[in-house]
């Protein structure tokens, strides 16, 4: 079963990843955006983790709302609101309880990833973070193993296509050829999760 300590050791983990990885998700923003995507999120998730450390919220659902909350707010870009209702609709999903297992994270999720689908209007194949988050949501069921497999591989699959939401867009065919950064931080998000089982 995973416990508030699990979810906190899950937005920790993806704390040091958005960190280790900032200027990779940078770069990657610079061929398609406007470089900020690592700077932006290397941002919210400070916020999130001294949120954290100081409000200590004791149910899943409080530490994935707390979260979501401090990404809308501290965030300027796309990805902030985004990646906030995700965790604010994912923590919304799992409600009060105090433990939830596997199958319920998979569920919350995906109420998670309707919404931000709902905000952003992106569908799968549109080259956003919907490309690496979704798979991972259907492969969850099989562990978090094969989600963050599944994250990857999404991810990977966007360099092919053409951005139809997002800055990356205004490009058209231009886009084409370069790799999402929103889906490339997604996979981040998805493979800390075996981080934070790991303790
Ligand atoms: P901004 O584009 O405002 O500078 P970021 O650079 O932080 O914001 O985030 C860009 C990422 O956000 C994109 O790579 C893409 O994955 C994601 N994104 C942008 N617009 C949308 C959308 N409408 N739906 C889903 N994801 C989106
Ligand atoms: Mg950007
Ligand atoms: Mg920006």
């Amino acid at each position: 079963m995973l416990d508030a300590d699990f979810f906190r050791r899950w937005m920790a983990a993806a704390t040091a990843s958005v960190d280790r990885e900032a200027e990779r998700l940078t770069d990657l923003d610079s061929a398609i955006g406007d470089a900020d995507h690592g700077s932006n999120l290397q941002r919210g998730f400070r916020a999130v983790a001294t949120a954290l450390e100081k409000d200590a919220p004791d149910t899943p659902g409080a530490v994935l709302t707390l979260a979501g909350r401090q990404l809308i707010s501290t965030v300027g870009g796309a990805s902030g609101p985004l990646y906030g209702t995700l965790l604010r609709r994912t923590g919304k999903a799992l409600g009060d309880a105090s433990e939830v297992d596997t199958a319920q994270l998979a569920e919350a999720l995906r109420a998670g990833v309707d919404g931000v689908m709902a905000l952003g209007g992106a569908a799968p194949g549109d080259k956003t973070m919907i490309d690496a988050l979704l798979p991972a949501v259907d492969a969850l069921g099989d562990g978090f193993a094969a989600a963050r497999a599944a994250a990857e591989q999404g991810a990977e699959a966007t360099i092919p296509l053409q951005a139809r939401k997002g800055r990356a867009s205004y490009l058209g065919e231009r886009s084409i050829g370069h790799q999402d950064p929103g889906a490339t931080s997604s996979a981040l998000l998805i493979a800390t999760l075996e981080e934070a089982a790991e303790g």
